[in-house]
């Protein structure tokens, strides 16, 4: 049995913790360390709990209990985390802080010699940009050292390229377009808040609209095209942020706007994805959210430069964050349901296929499993299930790598077994 170390106590590690102790066969021992020692025990104290009371998908979690330790760590500190890992001796280090400590605690796993796994790409704290370049630059260490670095397992990013490699391994010889199509039909009551970290949130919905092209010649833009960027392989195509809107009918969900945003695993999906022309991602936003977001903004409440207040430096969007509500609270409140999934079209023997692989998750439902809301529960559970794939030797290449890069298999069959089964159709209604 493995020995994990979990980096961070917020709501999608608070998820991961419960899900590797419903697993005990796997994760034997598991310790948790984060900036806030007390959220640390708060999740320890709730897994056991439920462990020991066994229901449901607990059962396996009572008979034989994983150990969960706690300490107090600052991640940004690689001198402390290099000596917690050699302290402790995991055989993986789960990153699910925040991503502006992903380069960190890649130094860190490289000093004591560990794998690593994280859910999001690493970000600079004063630049609202995300993309992979900081991290592949890695790619030679790990690989030099034998280790292995599994990128972005949640959902989106995270399950979207298992979906992708999926449907690549199993239905087309080229696949030439792809939506993602991120549906939230959840409500908390709230008229604003984030349901994950609201700092990563806002900087990721506030940001300019993106997708991915292979050749711009090839693209007819239907709103004004603000910046076009050559890319490893292919180009971005910018747009003003949620210039492109689109009305869609989710399976359980109903009709929702969604809109156009820029992704990460677009990225690596443009690199890893044969035949592939067009990549884009959208994300449903109710009327309240927009309002509210388009006035913060207004004001000057998103900004992430330091500004001078009362002879005191204040970082707007960091303020803003300790007036929200802490998305690990907002569990009991949130009613309905999400819906992730990806739109694939391309060619199979020389006829054209299109195929819609997605996910149904209910917020009540996984209340009632691990005490928490449909999106930490859906990009917890993948991060329990990609370091499942790791230490049950599926999923080793060394090296730096994205989920697309995998098998999928393995982590397909998971899904469904961990609460996260999927649906597919060979007939969906295209985004258009
Ligand atoms: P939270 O803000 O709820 O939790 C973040 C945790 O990291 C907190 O416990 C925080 O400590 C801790 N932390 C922050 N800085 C440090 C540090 N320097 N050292 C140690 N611990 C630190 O975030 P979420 O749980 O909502 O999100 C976790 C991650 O998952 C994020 O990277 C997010 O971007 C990603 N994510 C990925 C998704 C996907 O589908 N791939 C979807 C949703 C989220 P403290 O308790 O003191 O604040």
């Amino acid at each position: 049995m493995a020995k994990v170390m979990l980096i961070g106590a917020g709501g999608v590690a608070g998820v991961a913790a419960a899900k590797m102790a419903q697993n005990p066969d796997v994760f034997g021992e598991v310790l948790i360390a984060s900036r806030t020692k007390a959220r640390c025990d708060a999740i320890k104290a709730d897994v056991e709990r439920r462990a020991s009371e066994g229901r449901g998908a607990w059962a396996k979690a009572s008979k034989a209990p994983a150990k969960v330790s706690t300490a107090q760590l600052d991640a940004m500190d690689v001198a402390a985390t290099t000596a917690m890992v050699r302290d402790f001796k995991p055989d993986l280090v789960m990153n699910i802080a925040l991503p502006y400590q992903d380069l960190a605690i890649m130094d860190a796993c490289l000093a004591a010699g560990v794998s690593y796994l994280d859910t999001a790409n690493y970000e600079p704290p004063d630049e609202a940009h995300f993309e992979y370049s900081w991290q592949w630059a890695y790619r030679e260490r790990f690989e030099k050292a034998g280790l292995t670095a599994i990128l972005g397992s949640g959902f989106d990013p995270g399950v979207t390229q298992v979906f992708s490699a999926y449907a690549q391994k199993h239905y087309f010889d080229e696949i030439h377009t792809l939506d993602i199509l991120d549906c939230n039909g959840g409500d908390h009551g709230y008229p604003f808040a984030t349901n994950f970290n609201p700092e990563i949130n806002i900087r990721e919905v506030a940001a300019k609209g993106s997708y991915w092209v292979a050749d711009p010649k090839d693209d007819k833009p239907e709103v004004a095209v603000e910046n076009r960027k050559a890319f490893d392989k292919g180009w971005w195509v910018e747009t003003a942020p949620m210039a492109i809107k689109r009305e869609y009918v989710f399976d359980q969900v109903g009709r929702k706007d969604m809109y156009l945003l820029h992704h990460e695993e677009l990225e690596s999906l443009g690199c890893n994805l044969k035949g592939i022309r067009r990549i884009r991602f959208f994300m449903t936003f109710g009327q309240s959210y927009l309002t509210h977001l388009k006035c913060l903004e207004n004001v000057g409440m998103t900004r992430i430069d330091p500004i001078d207040f009362k002879g005191q430096k204040i970082v707007p969007i960091e303020f803003l964050k300790a007036l929200l509500p802490d998305p690990a609270s907002l569990g009991p409140r949130t009613k309905g349901k999400t819906n992730i999934g990806c739109i694939f079209e391309g060619v199979k023997d020389g006829r054209p296929v299109s195929y819609y692989v997605y996910n149904v998750c209910d917020h009540q439902e996984c209340y009632a499993e691990v005490g928490s809301q449909a999106i930490s529960y859906t990009t917890g559970v993948p991060a329990m299930i990609g370091a499942k794939m790791f230490l049950e030797g599926r999923w080793t290449l060394k090296g730096v790598h994205t989920c697309e890069e995998f098998d999928p298999d393995p982590f397909m069959a998971e899904l469904g077994r961990q609460g996260l089964p999927w649906k597919e159709s060979f007939d969906p209604v295209k985004v258009g």
